[in-house]
């Protein structure tokens, strides 16, 4: 047995739990190992049953009088109840769904139990309380006893049995993968001593330092997987693109405005990154409205002039569009060919045209890109298929990347041997504690200033909806726009489909242009129109031939409308603050006051605290930083899925853990890049590549 062995191997393990395992994605030994309790009920915190108190956690010791299993009236649950008691009193503990409890728990046998009591229907009783027999020895030595998150059919009991007997086996053949050097210097405890520690603790102290050791574990593979990619960037090759300042400067003075000292100090760094000969990969951070398009605008520019080609993904078509509409504005002066490849329907491409661009087919237009007679093309996802080919690509801008995958990234650069410049943008800012971990093989370039003369967007968490209403009658009249923004209706849990999110959009649209808005234009907006339809909604809100535009999240990014001055969002509770944020920055474009309301549903009190950082705050880090602190860096970034277990998850919280692991990762692959000399932890980098998809 080795820890990559695989889960069925272990005798105890049959194809059933097997299944159950995989869901929870542990296909291996060392996959169970790591999985690691998220609490521990502690036995020793015992109380008297009479000082039990409701709805509150709570460990007991008695005497099982009666144990007995029962079905419901409807007879689809079996109930088992039991009767414990103590010195000081009587209680009654109820577990459902678990008939064979009885075969465990038997009368006049003494238990452990904990959990919390409740009370219904008159009864208090400890509910489905976590056991274990006094008869028996405790599992382990102290009374710490591991819960493990909890998943259908696998039981914290039946992973604690499982995980005893697997360490037990592993004796000696775990790898110590965390170098010795920093193992003695931050004491830490070794491999093996700190996998019993986390799963069956002697203390809580003992747990802590099992903890601090594997978060210290994971961050440290999080670091060196970034730096390393980081490094192998930097040998990979590019095309230098000089600076060419008469250009910019004449780009620069055409403006209507005059930049930002951070969009020229961010301009700079880009330009700078480009004149290298191995490729920039920076991210450019910038609250809604900090006017990246234009810095963005001026590196694409500049790869231009130097007969390179450039090429400008955006998440959706209607960004898409809005981007081809207002770089081809900005550019117009400079004769230069730029394309926009979508959905199937779309094939503009302006021909070195002053004022205005022409229609060619879609073929016409690739054979184009391929020849490098297209300066710069924009479009969605449609840029990454095969059959878009570059004659000489040296520049890649991201448009709102955290909404791409890392595939499509590399995608897009993918090349024999030259490597495009990358360019990100986001307005999404990112916390410091996972600039440095998980965005660490970014350079950052921050756009903190939002250009003058804005004016401040009233947010109001709405009570009263009608009043709402007669307001927004109020702005259309004096000529103004709005958005109403609709979540998904969450019927089935797993239904992420955007069908649901169409639904409810329609049926608000039904409402809204039916009841509440009779007298104005309404339209609607969702995934399920063709990308033509979209464009041309859009086309026509800003011709202001529609007053209000009812929304999927798809007006989330980037639109750019400045006479609309409302953004009604319809259960708000539903949105993180950043995305929030973002709806926001939807309006407050021009030079009217503009104003942003959040509905939240009826049963949404609690996230009421949550919607008033909203409110009272309108930088966008700030309440990046507080999503970060109340949702957590899963939910915050969307990295559920980047398959990081909890205790990591927690560790990204860590700023001083963080930039302690860099450090250590820094000064390893500085001595030993390749990891001669520790080969155990470069096959564990390896898997830990293979299971882990940073964004
Ligand atoms: P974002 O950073 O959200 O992508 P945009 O690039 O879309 O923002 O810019 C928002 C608006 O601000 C655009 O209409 C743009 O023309 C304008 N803008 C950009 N930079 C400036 C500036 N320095 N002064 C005034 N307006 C600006
Ligand atoms: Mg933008």
């Amino acid at each position: 047995m080795n820890l990559f062995t695989p889960i069925n191997k272990i005798s105890k393990i049959g194809p059933v739990y097997e299944n159950k395992l995989k869901k929870l994605g542990i296909e291996t030994i060392h996959d169970l190992l790591y999985h690691f309790p998220h609490r521990y009920e502690d036995f020793s915190d015992l109380i008297p049953i009479k000082r039990i108190e409701l709805n509150k956690l709570c460990t007991i010791k008695g005497k099982i009088l009666a144990i007995e299993n029962s079905k419901t009236y409807k007879k689809k649950m079996t109930i088992t109840e039991a009767i414990v008691q103590d010195s000081s009193g009587v209680i009654k503990a109820v577990w459902f769904q678990q008939p064979y409890l009885i075969k465990t728990l038997k009368k006049n046998q003494v238990v452990f139990l904990s959990g919390k009591a409740i009370l219904k229907r008159g009864d208090i009783f400890l509910s489905s309380p976590v056991y274990e027999k006094i008869s028996q020895k405790l599992i382990h030595t102290g009374n710490l006893v591991p819960v493990y998150p909890e998943t259908e059919g696998l039981s914290s009991r039946w992973l604690r049995m499982i995980l005893k007997s697997v360490l037990n086996n592993a004796k000696g053949k775990i790898p110590e993968i965390v170098p010795k050097e920093i193992l003695k210097e931050k004491n830490f405890l070794g491999v093996e001593k700190a996998l019993w520690q986390i799963h069956f603790p002697s203390s809580k102290k003992q747990a802590e330092k099992a903890k601090e050791r594997f978060s210290f574990e994971h961050l440290f593979l999080i670091q060196l997987t970034v730096l390393k990619e980081r490094m192998k960037i930097a040998q990979e090759k590019s095309v230098p693109i000089p600076i060419n300042l008469k250009f910019i400067k004449r780009l620069v003075s055409s403006l209507s405005f005059k930049l930002t000292d951070a969009q020229k100090k961010s301009a700079w760094q880009i330009l700078k990154d480009m004149e290298k000969p191995f490729p920039m990969n920076r991210l450019l951070e910038g609250d809604v409205g900090s006017g990246k398009t234009i810095v963005a605008t001026l590196a694409i520019l500049n790869a231009i002039k130097a007969k390179q080609q450039a090429a400008f993904m955006v998440p959706t078509e209607i960004l898409a569009k809005q981007h081809f509409k207002g770089v081809f504005d900005i550019l117009k002066n400079f004769k230069l060919d730029v394309g926009i490849l979508t959905g199937k329907e779309d094939k503009f491409y302006s021909k070195k045209l002053k004022n205005d661009y022409i229609e060619i087919s879609r073929k016409k237009l690739l054979e184009k890109t391929e020849k490098g007679e297209i300066d710069l093309l924009i479009g969605t996802h449609a840029l990454i298929q095969d059959k878009v080919k570059f004659k000489n690509l040296a520049l890649v801008i991201l448009d709102e990347q955290h909404r791409f995958g890392v595939k499509q990234r590399a995608k897009l650069c993918q090349r024999k041997k030259i490597i495009p410049h990358l360019l990100s943008m986001t307005a999404t800012p990112i916390p410091r504690t996972l600039a440095l971990t998980i965005y660490g093989d970014l350079d950052l370039s921050l756009v903190d200033e939002i250009p003058k003369g804005r004016k401040k967007v009233i947010t109001e968490i709405v009570k009263d909806r009608k009043k709402t209403y007669s307001f927004i009658k109020k702005e259309i009249k004096k000529g103004r726009q709005a958005f109403v923004i609709c979540p998904r209706i969450e019927e089935k849990e797993n239904d992420n489909s955007s069908w649901s999110e169409t639904k409810a959009v329609k049926k608000e649209y039904e409402i809204l242009s039916e009841k509440i808005f009779p007298e104005f234009e309404v339209e609607m907006i969702h995934g399920k129109l063709s990308s033509k339809e979209k464009g041309k909604i859009m086309e026509n809100f800003k011709r202001r031939k529609i007053d209000i535009i009812v929304s999927t999240s798809v007006v989330e990014v980037g639109i750019d409308i400045p006479n609309a001055t409302v953004m009604m969002i319809e259960g708000a509770e539903r949105f993180g603050l950043a995305q929030l944020h973002q709806f926001r920055g939807r309006v407050g474009r021009g030079r009217f006051q503009s104003y942003c309301f959040l509905l939240t549903s009826p049963n949404a009190k609690k996230s009421y605290k949550r919607l008033k950082i909203l409110k009272e705050s309108e930088n966008g880090f700030i309440l990046a930083e507080k999503d970060l602190e109340l949702r957590g860096p899963g939910e915050f970034s969307g990295t559920r899925q980047w398959g990081i277990p909890d205790l990591t998850m927690q560790a990204l919280n860590d700023l001083p853990l963080i930039e302690e692991t860099r450090e250590k990762a820094k000064e390893l692959l500085k001595k030993d890049f390749h990891f001669k000399n520790y080969p155990l932890l470069k096959q564990r980098l390896k898997d830990f590549q293979e299971n882990i998809h940073l964004e």
